[in-house]
């Protein structure tokens, strides 16, 4: 029988977007369906106000691939990164404050006004987490080998695996043994002893994490923070000029280059299996499209027991997909503003404090409280924030003299014990309204509009099961060789012809777009 399409892309997130482009320009004939009114899942750009356009969902950019940002020429489709500079600001409850610049010499100033010690182990630090970050990423554009292996050729797989691994000195191969297992605690333990160093770099380990700082795993999660750059420089984090949605948009324009047929508004109902292999889909309304294969951008969950359903799959993956934990710990609060916070530790407006990531969260003990309360099913009594507003890079984005300020909030578990998201959404957010007003007092006087994207909501409005924003956690049992389950982690699955091209495949979470560009080169290889 005659196919419509070589493959049908379930979702149109940066990932479906990013496999659309590749297999579009290798002279397949691609369609992408998106249930939404816009592309992106979770990186959108969003009319949220009248005159405001707002990162809905993610915010900052590092983790995009460079070699796909080239590739695919996502600069002449509009895709520009405006570095952060200072890179985070912490105000503490006692007055003082600590930021982190780009200018080393700078960082190592202000760390100095902390502790002397720590701004002499911080360049050493840098490089060595550079040294392991530089192994681990080279795997990202990689399909994991076969696992279990069963047989010479994937044991070979295997052995070319370590041979990434022979620049490292004894002693960074022990640390990256480590860093997989460790807790971003014990992590910046062994470096440094101010506590307000420590936290303000903790941070990175535990956002979008389900687990607390003393948490095991969370050591790799911070490294995983710092695999990216923008500009060619490693570690920094960026603004997207016009939102996250400009990465996607510019992903989409570049697959339409290569004829990528995208439609949007065109939810998927089903993917059509018969005798174990897609054959395509059926839409909310009835209409039935053909391919050759079908890629899948949702999360394994929704793909595989929603769309595909149990009847067509073996029982033991069907068991397995059930238990891949995508439970998440996020809530975002997106705000418009008519002025801007105003520290107590570092007084003034506009200034660069509100050009960094503002963190609330005084210690490491007090992360790890924020994550006791989650654990047990309530949202943190105090949460950690991490506060950016891209408007001091972009003032289009919003009015003239208002601004876009967005919260993400660690931690609001998924399931709550005692109470439901539809109750406590208002609630809690006026408490987070609180804490800001402990370190910046005006916040409530210069709120004009507030979104709050609890993870019921954005497993809702994006989709994502759990409201996990990586698809599923990021941690080792759900990594590399086991994501999203031991024995398909290279993006075939047990259907023929379904493929994962989400993040709920190797490497996981964030904008980054490997996942899409793997499955492509997979896929590639079989039709
Ligand atoms: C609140 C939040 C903040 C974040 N912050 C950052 C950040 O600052 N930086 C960063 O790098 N990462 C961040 N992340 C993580 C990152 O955004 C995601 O991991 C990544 O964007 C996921 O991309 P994806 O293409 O794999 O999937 P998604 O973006 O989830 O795309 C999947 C698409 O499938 C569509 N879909 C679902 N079901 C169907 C169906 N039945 N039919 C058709 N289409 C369907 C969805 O609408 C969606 O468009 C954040 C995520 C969230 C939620």
């Amino acid at each position: 029988m005659a196919h419509q399409y070589d493959v049908i892309i379930v979702g149109g997130g940066h990932n479906g977007l990013v496999a659309a482009a590749y297999l579009g320009r290798a002279g397949r004939k691609v369609l992408v369906l998106e249930r939404r009114e816009l592309v992106g899942g979770c990186a959108v750009t969003e009319p949220v106000w009248p005159g405001y356009r707002v990162s809905t969902a993610s915010y900052l950019t590092s983790l995009m691939q460079q070699r796909i940002v080239d590739e695919l020429e996502l600069e002449s489709f509009g895709y520009v990164v405006d570095a952060k500079d200072p890179a985070f600001f912490s105000p503490f409850p006692d007055g003082r404050h600590l930021f982190m610049w780009q200018d080393e010499k700078r960082t190592l100033e202000e760390i100095a006004k902390f502790s002397k010690r720590d701004a002499e182990a911080f360049p050493r630090y840098e490089a060595y987490l550079e040294r392991l970050a530089r192994v681990v990423e080279s795997l990202l554009l990689i399909t994991p080998p076969p696992f279990p292996p069963s047989g010479p050729l994937d044991l070979i797989e295997h052995l070319k695996l370590l041979a990434r691994f022979k620049g490292l000195n004894p002693s960074d191969l022990t640390g990256l043994v480590k860093i997989f297992t460790q807790s971003a605690a014990d992590l910046l333990d062994e470096w440094f002893e101010s506590p307000e160093v420590k936290v303000t770099l903790a941070t990175d380990g535990v956002i979008g994490a389900n687990g607390g700082p003393r948490s095991q795993g969370t050591a790799y999660i911070l490294m995983h923070h710092c695999m990216g750059g923008v500009g060619g420089k490693r570690g920094l984090w960026g603004f997207v000029r016009g939102g996250m949605g400009a990465v996607s948009e510019a992903i989409a324009a570049s697959a339409r280059r290569y004829d990528v047929t995208i439609r949007t508004d065109a939810p998927v109902r089903r993917i059509l299996v018969s005798n174990g292999l897609a054959r395509g889909v059926v839409l909310e309304g009835g209409e039935e499209i053909t391919a050759r294969a079908v890629a899948s951008n949702v999360d394994p969950p929704t793909t595989f027991l929603r769309l595909v359903g149990d009847g067509q799959l073996d029982p033991e993956f069907a068991a397995a997909i059930r238990r891949f934990r995508c439970e998440g710990t996020s809530l975002k609060i997106n705000l418009a503003l008519n002025g801007l916070p105003e520290f107590l530790a570092y007084p003034g407006a506009p200034g660069p404090q509100h050009r960094a990531t503002m963190h609330i969260c005084p210690s490491i003990e007090y992360v790890e409280r924020a994550w006791d309360d989650a654990k047990y099913g309530r949202p943190s009594e105090r949460p950690l924030l991490e506060m950016t507003v891209p408007t001091m890079y972009d003032p289009s984005l919003a009015p003239p003299g208002r601004h876009v300020m967005g919260i993400f909030l660690q931690y609001a578990p998924y399931t709550l014990k005692d109470a439901t998201w539809d109750e406590l959404r208002e609630p809690f957010a006026n408490r987070v309204l609180d804490l800001i007003a402990e370190y910046a007092p005006n916040i409530r006087s210069i709120v004009e509009e507030m979104q709050v994207l609890t993870p019921l909501d954005l497993e809702r409005r994006f989709g994502i099961t759990g409201g996990n924003i990586f698809h599923g956690e990021m941690s080792l049992d759900q990594m590399f060789v086991l994501r999203p389950v031991a024995g398909w982690a290279r993006y075939r699955t047990p259907v023929r012809g379904l493929y994962l091209c989400g993040s709920g495949a190797h490497p996981g979470g964030g904008v980054m777009g490997a996942p899409g560009f793997n499955a492509a080169r997979e896929m590639l290889k079989d039709l």
